[in-house]
């Protein structure tokens, strides 16, 4: 699918908010549709230049909240041997 986000092409330069290409979630992730979201301490450090292990392009913003629109096939299975229970089973 097509969305958009705010990207850094490059350290100390302003973020541009550009179309992106998003994949489907894997197996075990999710999908979160995002409500909020910030630049924290190690956002800005990355895009400073500071962190030697700060790639470019990048999508920062890591904290943020939102809603789960959608799940990884293989999600659920796991949730369930973690509760011990079906998920089925809650009604
Ligand atoms: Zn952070």
């Amino acid at each position: 699918m097509k969305t958009r986000a705010a990207v850094a092409f490059e350290a100390k330069r302003p973020l541009e908010i550009v179309e992106v290409d998003l994949e489907e979630p894997r197996a075990f992730e999710v999908l979160i549709e995002i409500k909020a979201t910030g630049i924290c301490h190690t956002d800005a450090y990355t895009l400073d230049g500071l962190d030697s292990e700060g790639i470019f392009p990048s999508i920062l913003g890591h904290e943020g909240a939102g809603v789960v629109v959608e799940v990884g096939d293989r999600l659920v299975e796991r949730l369930e041997a973690h509760a011990g229970m079906r998920f089925d089973d809650l009604g």
